[in-house]
């Protein structure tokens, strides 16, 4: 509450847009290196050359894919912070603590919710389906 509330929101929203202008470029120069082919010399000198090339693709598409998936998870955070519901944990409905924003600023649950999440997505690629599917969530 007070001031000091709104001091850490300010500085959690700067480094939020930080973060997405980020993202936003990278993602951009990935697609951009996606998409134009230097044409002309497409020649395939060796294949050992075309798989490195083909690894390298998908190491890029992996990265791509984890900087949309931020992106996103960055673009919640700022909406949650126009809509004044910024900070709060979304399976408890508990603050979270500034610490954890300042770290990880577009975090959308607290620590043992997070914990318990993460143990939930290991479960399910385990193979094991997770049991009961959502959480309790308080309104
Ligand atoms: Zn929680």
């Amino acid at each position: 509450m007070g001031s000091s509330t709104q001091r850490h929101l300010a500085i959690l929203r700067e480094s939020l847009l930080r973060r997405l202008h980020e993202l936003q470029a990278q993602v951009r120069t990935a697609e951009a290196a996606g998409r134009g082919g230097e044409g002309g010399d497409r020649e395939v000198r060796d294949f050992k050359d075309e798989a490195t090339q083909l690894a390298d693709d998908v190491v890029d598409a992996v990265k791509v894919w984890r900087s949309i998936d931020e992106l996103q998870q960055v673009q919640a955070a700022l909406s949650r912070l126009d809509s004044g519901v910024y900070g709060n944990c979304v399976d408890c409905g508990e603050p979270i603590a500034f610490e954890r924003l300042r770290v990880q600023p577009a975090a959308e649950r607290c620590t043992v919710c997070q914990e318990a999440f993460e143990a939930r997505v290991r479960a399910a690629t385990d193979g094991r389906s997770p049991t009961g599917g959502g959480a309790a969530r308080r309104p």
